[in-house]
C-alpha cells in the first residue's frame, strides 16, 4: 500500500509538473526582436513597434534596459554630427536637412526616458528586476524620420537606407550597458547577437534588400507586408528601392543577391561577392546567415556592413567597387559573426577585414590587386600620416587602443584602424609563417562566433607553440613600433 501510495504521489507530482511546464511559456535563451515597421515615402517616416524579449545573460540582476537611438544623431541640434566636414557635400546631396528617432511609448515598464550624452539613449525601467537567465518582454513604439542623406540611415536619390532603423539594446560590459554617441569616425556600434523577426510594410512598388530570410509576403490594397527572420545576428538592416534590379548566385547553399539600379556590369559585383564568400567560407569557417545581400546605394563612404547585408556606394569606380565588395564581405566574419569592440579597438575588425581582402586577392590573381601592392600602399599612406602629424603636432599618437572619440580626424582613424591594422597582420604572418597564421584565424573564428571578442582573445589565438608574441602585439597597440 505504501508503495502504491508513493507511486500515486509521484504520478500526481509528475502530472502537475508536466501541466506547469506546458503552461509556462518557453524561455528564450537569446534576446529576440519582433519588429513591425511601416514606411511612408511621402513623409519620409518609418513608424515602428519593437516587441523585445530580453534574455539576461549578464550574471547580474537588471532593473533598467538601455537602447541606442542611432537615428537621433540625424536631428538638427545633435552634438555629434553623423558625418564630418570632409564628407558633408557627398552626404547631403539635397542640402543639409534633418531626421530624428522619437520614442512614442513603451509598454510593460514602470517608466522610460530619452537621455544620454546626445539624446541617444532610451532607458526603460522594468516593472520588476529581471534575474540572470530570465526573460522580460517590453514593447517600444517609435517614429523614425529620415533625412535626405547618403548615409546609413536616410533617403538617398534612388534608395532608402535602413541601417540602425530601430532602438537596439546596448551591449553589456562589466560597467553596465555601453552607451555610445554617433561619432563620425568609424562605426560607433556595439551590440550583442539576438534573433530577429522583422515585418516591413511598404508601398507595393518597392523591393527590399535585407540580411534576413523572406518568410512571408502578403499584398493588400496599396501595401505589401514582407516578413523576414534572421537568427544569432547583432543587427538587422534593409535597403528599399522602387528601382532595384537583381542578379543572384547560390554559393554553398547561400543565396547571394546583388541589388542595383545603375551598373552596366552587375555580374562583376556579384562575382566578387560570391568568390570572396566562397573563399572566406573555406579559409575561416562557414557563413551562417541564410542570405547575403550586396546592395548598391547612395552612400557617402565606400561601403557599410550589417549581418547578411552590405551597402556599396554607387559612386565607386570599377576596381574600388570590387575591393569594397570583398572588404565588406570579410566583415561578415570580422564584425558580424565574430564581433569586437568597434568603439575602443576599431582596428580589430577593420584591420582584419583589410587583411582578409588582401588574402582573397592573393589567392585570386585574375584581379588587379597583389599582396605587395596592398601592403605597399598601406605602408606608404601610414608613413605619410606619421610624417604629417609629427610636423603638425610635434608627435604622432600611433596607439591603437583608442576610443573613436579620441581620434583627431578621419585621416588619423583610417591610418590607424585600416592601414596600421593591415600592417600588423602582415608582419604577424611574416613572423609566424602562413600555417600558424591561418590556424590562428580559424581558431579565432571558431572560438568567438556569436560573441564580442576582446583583443586578448585575438592575440591568444596566435600566442602558442612557444612563440613569444606578446611584445610584438604590445609594441603595435601602444604605438612604440616603428613602421
Ligand atoms: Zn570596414
Amino acid at each position: 500500500m505504501k508503495r502504491f501510495i508513493c507511486v500515486l504521489l509521484v504520478i500526481c507530482a509528475a502530472a502537475a509538473l508536466i501541466t506547469l511546464a506546458a503552461c509556462k511559456e518557453k524561455k528564450a535563451e537569446i534576446s529576440e526582436y519582433e519588429i513591425f515597421a511601416s514606411y511612408d515615402a511621402e513623409a519620409r517616416t518609418l513608424k515602428g513597434t519593437v516587441d523585445f524579449t530580453y534574455y539576461n545573460d549578464t550574471g547580474n540582476e537588471i532593473g533598467d534596459l538601455k537602447f541606442n537611438l542611432y537615428g537621433n544623431a540625424f536631428r538638427e541640434n545633435a552634438q555629434h554630427k553623423p558625418v564630418s566636414q570632409t564628407y558633408i557635400n557627398a552626404a547631403y546631396y539635397a542640402g543639409v536637412n534633418y531626421g530624428a528617432m522619437t520614442v512614442d511609448g513603451v509598454e510593460n515598464c514602470s517608466g522610460w526616458n530619452v537621455g544620454g550624452e546626445d539624446e541617444n539613449i532610451l532607458t526603460v525601467t522594468l516593472l520588476t528586476p529581471v534575474y540572470p537567465e530570465e526573460n522580460v518582454k517590453i514593447k517600444i513604439s517609435y517614429t523614425l524620420t529620415l533625412a535626405k542623406i547618403n548615409h546609413r540611415t536616410g533617403v538617398t536619390e534612388n534608395t532608402v537606407n535602413l541601417g540602425n532603423f530601430y532602438p537596439v539594446l546596448c551591449a553589456y560590459s562589466s560597467e553596465g550597458f555601453v552607451e555610445c554617441a554617433y561619432y563620425s569616425n568609424g562605426d560607433p556600434f556595439l551590440s550583442e547577437c539576438a534573433n530577429y523577426k522583422v515585418t516591413l510594410d511598404l508601398p507595393p512598388e518597392y523591393i527590399a534588400a535585407t540580411g534576413g530570410k523572406l518568410e512571408n509576403r502578403t499584398t493588400a490594397a496599396d501595401r505589401q507586408k514582407c516578413t523576414y527572420t534572421l537568427s544569432n545576428a547583432r543587427d538587422f538592416a534593409a535597403v528599399i528601392s522602387d528601382k532595384f534590379k537583381t542578379v543572384n548566385q547560390n554559393v554553398n547553399g547561400t543565396e547571394v543577391t546583388y541589388y542595383y539600379y545603375s551598373d552596366s556590369e552587375p555580374q562583376t559585383a556579384l562575382t566578387a561577392a560570391s568568390e570572396s564568400l566562397q573563399y572566406f567560407n573555406t579559409t575561416f569557417g562557414g557563413y551562417e546567415y541564410p542570405v547575403y545581400s550586396v546592395v548598391q546605394t547612395g552612400f557617402c563612404y565606400g561601403g557599410m556592413e550589417y549581418p547578411g547585408l552590405v551597402m556599396i556606394s554607387d559612386s565607386l569606380k570599377k576596381d574600388d567597387g570590387i575591393y569594397t565588395v570583398v572588404h565588406e564581405t570579410a566583415h561578415q566574419w570580422w564584425y558580424a559573426m565574430v564581433g569586437s569592440n568597434q568603439l575602443t579597438d576599431a582596428w580589430q575588425d577593420e584591420g582584419l577585414a583589410e587583411y582578409s581582402t588582401l588574402m582573397f586577392f592573393e589567392n585570386h590573381p585574375a584581379y588587379s590587386f597583389t599582396r605587395t601592392g596592398i601592403v605597399g600602399a598601406a605602408t606608404k599612406s601610414y608613413r605619410a600620416y606619421y610624417t604629417v602629424y609629427k610636423q603638425i603636432f610635434g608627435d604622432a599618437d600611433t596607439s591603437m587602443n583608442r576610443h573613436l572619440k579620441d581620434y583627431e580626424s578621419e585621416y588619423e582613424y583610417t591610418n590607424i584602424a585600416y592601414n596600421k591594422g593591415l600592417i600588423l597582420f602582415d608582419m604577424l604572418r611574416q613572423s609566424i609563417g602562413d600555417e600558424k597564421f591561418l590556424a590562428g584565424l580559424k581558431k579565432y573564428f571558431a572560438e568567438n562566433q556569436g560573441k564580442i571578442a576582446s583583443r586578448e582573445h585575438l592575440f591568444g589565438c596566435f600566442i602558442s607553440g612557444g612563440v613569444d608574441l606578446e611584445g610584438f602585439f604590445n609594441s603595435f597597440i601602444d604605438g612604440k613600433i616603428v613602421i
